[in-house]
């Protein structure tokens, strides 16, 4: 059975270039970066060009302006706790509904236990942003603006550019979530208003753990972990060496091959769409149809359950991702496609194809050959029970 992997949002391979840079770190190059002799110096050096490396990639105009994290959960926590710590004043944040949980589930922690203020801007049924319910939102309340580039189910790609412009005319902080879009999309951060960006070194084939957090120079930062000088006492604690080696090594290939890969990817994933469509009854893409990543797709097979889908092609070797969450046994619907309005009937079917450079169209031919079965089978036996996955 060949395995075909088509969940690469959800974490990708590490190329095999980004494991020969990283091994050195764990052996011979071991030192600690803030140490004062010859090993330290060596694992420093390789931080700074790691820095640099990512610095390219994004496009920020001084390797200064980065600090390295465990993800792009950090990334996000620290960036929205950091906007309020500065801005004691503001008690407003503004954010999307279909954000990440990483910014969804600290909102609401922080609207639950200080009294901060929410703004969840709605989208529409492509996911698109409701940009009046943006600007209605923008006050000088607002300390900070958190709103992803690019969407991790649906692919669906934010005016963030534009969002940022907004932002500074009422003097608030606009950070995004671009853990999605980082070596997907083209990035220039020196010419836009974009204070700080969330990076997630898992997601362009480097490893798990390891991120970084972009912060314009000039804005002002709070420190979320405290303790040691690292990171010009931005982000306390001893450097991940070998993960941030991978980090930037990841960050160079992504931007060597990205116009190339995306034509490429995006090809592949179009192939698949149009067979679904084509082969499938009852099928339909969410999403921007316009602005969305080229690797996501994110379909919805009318009468079925995702999550049935996703076993049974995990049974022969496809692995992806359904569009709901099965916490407990029962089956929860995406509050991204919730947010889209999407009747939860059809979101219950959705599932999630994400691409990489390590795919083929063998891949897309094999998924293409197997899938139409296993969805007449189940639009037969809908609607199953939630428990369903247990049985
Ligand atoms: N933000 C988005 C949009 C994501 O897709 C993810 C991971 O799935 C994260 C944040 C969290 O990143 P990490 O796994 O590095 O903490």
């Amino acid at each position: 059975m060949n395995r075909v992997y088509l969940d690469n949002n959800a974490t990708t391979r590490v190329d095999s270039e980004v494991l020969q840079a990283m091994l050195p770190f764990f052996t011979d190059h071991f030192g600690n970066p803030s140490s004062m002799h010859d090993l330290g110096d060596v694992a420093s050096a390789a931080m700074k060009t790691a820095r640099q490396q990512l610095q390219a990639l994004i496009g920020a105009k001084f390797d200064h302006e980065i600090i390295f994290t465990s993800g792009g959960t950090e990334s996000n926590n620290t960036a929205i706790l950091s906007a309020l710590g500065v801005m004691p004043g503001r008690t407003e944040i503004i954010t999307s509904a279909v954000e990440h949980p990483a910014v969804l589930t600290l909102c609401a922690h922080l609207e639950k236990t200080s009294g901060i203020k929410v703004h969840r801007i709605p989208v529409d049924q492509h996911g698109r942003l409701d940009l009046d319910a943006y600007r209605m939102a923008l006050t000088h309340r607002v300390a900070i603006v958190s709103i992803m580039w690019a969407n991790n189910e649906t692919g669906t790609i934010f005016p963030v550019a534009h969002l940022a412009e907004g932002a500074k005319k009422v003097g608030a902080i606009f950070h995004t979530d671009a853990v999605q879009a980082v070596g997907k999309l083209p990035m220039d951060l020196k010419s836009t208003a974009i204070d700080m960006l969330s990076v997630s070194g898992h997601k362009f084939h480097g490893p798990k753990g390891v991120g970084a957090l972009y912060i314009k120079s000039g804005v002002p930062f709070h420190a979320l972990l405290k303790g040691g000088h690292q990171e010009r006492d931005r982000r306390a604690g001893t450097e991940n060496t070998p993960g941030i080696v991978g980090l930037g090594k990841a960050a160079e290939l992504a931007l060597e091959c990205m116009d190339e890969e995306n034509t490429r990817v995006k090809s592949l994933r179009d192939r698949l769409e149009k067979g679904l469509l084509e082969r499938i009854p009852k099928t339909s893409v969410n999403g921007d149809p316009l602005a969305r990543l080229p690797n996501t797709t994110s379909v919805t097979f009318g009468g079925t359950v995702g999550e049935a889908i996703q076993l049974l092609l995990n049974r022969i070797g496809v692995a992806c991702s359904s569009g709901s969450a099965c916490n407990s046994g029962f089956q929860m619907q995406s509050h991204v496609l919730e947010a889209m309005n999407i009747p939860s009937t059809a979101a219950i079917g959705a599932v999630r194809f994400s691409f990489s450079r390590f795919n083929c169209e063998e891949d897309v031919d094999q998924v293409l050959q197997v899938i139409p079965g296993i969805v007449k089978k189940l639009q037969g036996s809908y609607p199953a029970p939630v428990w369903w996955a247990k049985s």
